[in-house]
């Protein structure tokens, strides 16, 4: 999924979500900057101007940038094919392509140029569509086809194919070039929806679809989508009225320093168990609030409670709380992030936000300034998961982090695995030479324990020195537990 999607579906406006989207025109309308006279084949009269009359109706139809027909034009296309079926109800296919990644690229090169990308790509799909087909523009960055000869699934999968290749080859800009993809949904009548908001919108949910599942992906919509997308919603209605009721909680798994196995700090996990659906990992409620627009709520209620369990721990332990990868986009958080600490009266120096690398990825920048703003205030940066994104060792040179979490898929093979022993070696001589602190993750057994110990590594996280516990089972393990490094007494929580 693109930034800019993600950008949007935080602030709870996801462009493409048929559950969000308002109407089938709320889309649709450009804006009043979009038109620069150069590329605008439809040039309005002058109104005031009686010998040249403008033609309202004809306007209404029109996207006034690329020539293209608009969702009026869609609307009156799609209800005259049915109208004339309507004896014989023959099927025939509607498609919406959303491109992918476009805001940043319109950011990047200027309003200008993003109008001149948007014309070209009408120009593109006009010259390839079927005969009989009608290309729509439906607003921003979303086009629409009508496709009178297409029945079934695997003719629409195939005209999917074929326009993504189509817009996958290069677009010249004055004397750039510029590269992008598509993702697309389509929706057979009469079986998609016989009415036409109902098959719009079942073309929306299958490019609601094909852009969660990344970029340039087609999808043709069907029963099983309507089932899963009906699922994940029920599931963001239990997960929305789970946060106004509390019922989200924290538990806590300690971090050990391999050296004296006594614990150093502790990560925060979200804990969700729902009277109806039983127990949701946080790896799917977390990335479904991403997506939908309410990581924030989740994230600052799990924050604060992270934070005031963290006060009655002894001073010396950290707090490690995983931020999502929506957060690194939204400039706002690390404001947020210490306004919280700071409201619970957490000392910044006691919290470690973990952040993986396919989060920082999608807005590297923006990563960056987050990260930085918060380090200046004394917080502390992990890498979380390490090993398992992309371009490990640029992000590691670029960015400035104090840890590094060895993600558990090279730990839990680290016994009977020759190749993640030496990849975990490497790793921690690696983090020793750049300064950084290594955390190895899921430890199971005390062979993995001893052997990461034997590597160097300085500290371990895992079932084998305990799961994540509540607030409570927290303090109680460190009463029993926790010991003065120096007296190595009891110390009094
Ligand atoms: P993570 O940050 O990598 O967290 C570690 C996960 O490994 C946790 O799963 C933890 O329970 C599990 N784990 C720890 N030790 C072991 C072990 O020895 N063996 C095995 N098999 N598993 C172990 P959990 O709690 O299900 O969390 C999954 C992911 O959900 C987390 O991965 C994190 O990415 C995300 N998550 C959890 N809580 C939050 C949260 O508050 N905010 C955000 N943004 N993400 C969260
Ligand atoms: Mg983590
Ligand atoms: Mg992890």
């Amino acid at each position: 999924m693109d930034q800019d999607d993600n950008a949007s579906r935080r602030k709870g406006q996801p462009r493409v979500s048929p559950q969000n989207r308002p109407g089938p025109y709320a889309a649709m309308s450009p804006r009043a900057g979009d038109v620069p006279a150069e590329y605008s084949p439809v040039v309005p009269h002058d109104s005031a101007d009686p010998r040249h009359p403008v033609d309202l109706h004809a306007l209404a139809f029109i996207d006034p940038l690329t020539g293209l027909g608009n969702a009026n034009r869609l609307r009156e296309t799609v209800r005259a094919i049915a109208t004339e079926r309507a004896a014989d109800p023959a099927p025939f296919t509607i498609g919406l392509a959303n491109l992918d990644g476009f805001k940043p690229l319109n950011d990047l090169f200027g309003h200008d140029a993003g109008n001149e990308i948007l014309c070209q790509v009408a120009r593109r799909l006009e010259a390839c569509m079927p005969d009989g087909s009608t290309v729509i523009r439906m607003g921003n960055d979303e086009f629409a086809f009508v496709l009178p000869l297409i029945f079934e699934r695997k003719g629409a999968e195939r005209i999917g194919y074929m326009l993504k290749e189509v817009l996958q080859a290069p677009f010249d800009l004055a004397e750039r070039t510029v590269r992008l993809s598509a993702s697309f949904g389509f929706a057979v009548y009469p079986f998609a929806g016989e009415a036409y908001d109902d098959l719009l919108k079942s073309a929306d949910t299958a490019l609601y679809r094909s852009k969660r599942r990344g970029r340039g992906q087609i999808t043709v919509y069907s029963l099983e989508i309507a089932q899963e997308m009906r699922r994940a919603t029920q599931l963001e209605q239990a997960l929305r009225n789970a946060i106004i009721a509390d019922e989200i909680d924290v538990h806590f798994q300690p971090i050990v320093s391999l050296d004296t196995d006594m614990v150093v700090g502790f990560e925060a996990l979200a804990r969700w168990c729902d009277r109806d659906l039983g127990y949701v990992s946080p790896a799917v409620f977390v990335p479904l609030a991403e997506e939908r627009g309410f990581i924030d709520a989740l994230s600052e209620t799990l924050l604060r409670k992270a934070a005031e369990a963290a006060l009655l721990w002894p001073k010396e332990l950290f707090l490690s709380f995983n931020l999502s990868s929506a957060q690194l986009m939204d400039l706002a958080t690390s404001s947020t992030v210490l306004a919280i600490i700071h409201r619970v009266g957490l000392d910044p120096r006691r919290l470690e936000l973990e952040i993986t690398e396919t989060a920082m990825m999608s807005d590297a920048d923006m990563a960056q300034k987050i990260v930085k703003e918060l380090r200046d205030a004394g917080v502390r940066i992990s890498l979380d998961d390490f090993g398992t994104g992309q371009s490990s060792l640029g992000r590691l040179r670029d960015f400035t982090f104090d840890k590094v979490k060895i993600d558990r898929s090279f730990v839990c093979r680290i016994v009977s695995d020759r190749a993640s022993e030496h990849i975990i070696k490497a790793i921690v001589t690696m983090c020793d030479g750049l300064g950084l602190e290594v955390v190895a993750e899921g430890i199971e057994d005390f062979a993995e324990a001893l052997k990461l110990k034997a590597l160097g590594c300085g500290m371990g996280q895992g079932y084998f020195y305990g799961k994540p516990a509540d607030a409570t089972a927290t303090l109680r393990y460190l009463r029993e537990r926790y010991r003065d490094t120096e007296t190595k007494r009891p110390v009094a929580i």
